[in-house]
């Protein structure tokens, strides 16, 4: 049969689209896996749950990435970095998300991948891939703190290539998210809003955002938001928080690396980091799947949260761009999502059985 349309077979990733801006030469070897590129979806169900009619909301969803996560925008630059130095193993501290997409950069150059976890506290889903794309899983008794800490240590003493968000290829990677944002709006939006744990990805939008400016590829700045969870937001409390809780485990941090770059992001930008409750950022991840169809993870959530309770504020000018960013998938984090709903049991497959169902369904 006939082709119909001429589609282009090779789907790029951050570093072709955006190489310019980033720091790689003909030199580097691009480990990528097409990651990047992620839709910005228009939200349909917030503005009339708050009352507000003329606020654009809309979602980038970093969840559709190759592992799941905006992550992988960071590892594919920390990974062809260390391939450029010869470095021949990494190793990160991870609440998941990092690890997941640090095991499958790894795995695609046949690098050696080391993974510090605390005890407990990681979202099976993100386990499972560090387990399944070869890294090297060590779980350690403390939280991501005190992971970080040593990690910090053994790449300092060691021949292993550190790649947590301090290595700043990461953040370098990470902010082609703001440029594609300005790419598909045409310039940046009002706001945006982004969950914050160890403060990478707020200080990595705040910096693509200020460079496609500079370049005249965008003509505004917007105010940056940050969420950080109430049992770990040392940000918003002005101090570091010993024991970080939260259900949402992606940004259960109480030392974050980035603090200062947050804190400029803020304040350069004119906007603000606030904190949300657990039950807030679940009530907003439930929102999220069943309102607007799109399933993110429990920390993503915090920016939806966020935005309701800064709405509920007026606290935004009517007419404005509001971006959140959905950081990663739902299906990271299975246990977290079925623990709303009873044991569900099985009934007679008859149709008696499945309407009776339907029926108290309805109530
Ligand atoms: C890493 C991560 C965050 C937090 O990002 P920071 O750069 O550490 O502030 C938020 N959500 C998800 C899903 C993550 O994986």
């Amino acid at each position: 049969m006939r082709r119909l349309k001429k589609v282009p077979v090779k789907k790029i990733g951050i570093i072709e689209r955006y190489e310019e801006f980033l720091p790689v030469s003909k030199k580097t070897p691009i480990i990528s896996l097409n990651e990047g590129n992620t839709p910005l979806i228009l939200s349909e169900a917030l503005g009339t749950l708050m009352g507000v009619k003329n606020l654009r909301i809309y979602f980038k969803f970093e969840g559709l990435n190759p592992t799941g996560s905006f992550k992988d925008r960071g590892m594919t630059m920390a990974v062809s970095k260390a391939l450029e130095e010869g470095a021949t193993a990494i190793m990160c501290a991870s609440t998941g998300n990092t690890s997941a997409s640090a095991a499958a950069y790894a795995s695609r150059c046949k690098m050696k991948c080391y993974v510090l976890i605390p005890e407990g506290k990681i979202a099976k889903g993100k386990l499972l891939q560090a387990f399944r794309y070869g890294a090297q899983v060590i779980i350690v008794k403390g939280n991501f703190d005190k992971a970080l800490e040593l990690v910090k240590t053994i790449t300092a003493t060691h021949p292993i290539q550190i790649v947590n968000s301090v290595n700043p290829f990461r953040i370098e990677g990470q902010k082609t998210a703001a440029f594609e944002i300005c790419d598909d709006l045409g310039d940046a939006p009002d706001y945006h809003i982004i969950p914050v744990g160890n403060a990478g990805n707020i200080t990595a939008y705040w910096k693509g955002y200020k460079e496609y400016r500079k370049h005249g590829l965008s003509k505004k700045l917007p105010k940056m938001i940050g969420f950080q969870a109430a049992g770990a937001a040392p940000i918003v409390l002005n101090h570091v928080v010993e024991y970080p809780e939260t259900i949402a485990t992606a940004i259960r941090i109480g030392n974050p690396a980035s603090w200062q770059g947050a804190i400029e992001a803020r304040d350069e930008s004119g906007g603000l980091i606030d904190s949300v409750t657990d039950d807030e950022i679940s009530w907003a991840y439930r929102f999220l799947a069943e309102r607007e169809g799109v399933f993110s993870e429990p920390a993503s959530a915090a920016t939806v949260a966020g935005l309701i309770k800064l709405a509920k504020k007026k606290y935004f000018k009517p007419k404005t761009k509001i971006v959140c960013t959905l950081t990663g998938s739902g299906l990271k984090d299975p246990e977290f999502g079925l623990s709303f709903n009873d044991r569900i049991e099985a009934v007679e497959p008859t149709m008696k059985s499945v309407l009776n169902l339907i029926e108290a369904g309805k109530s």
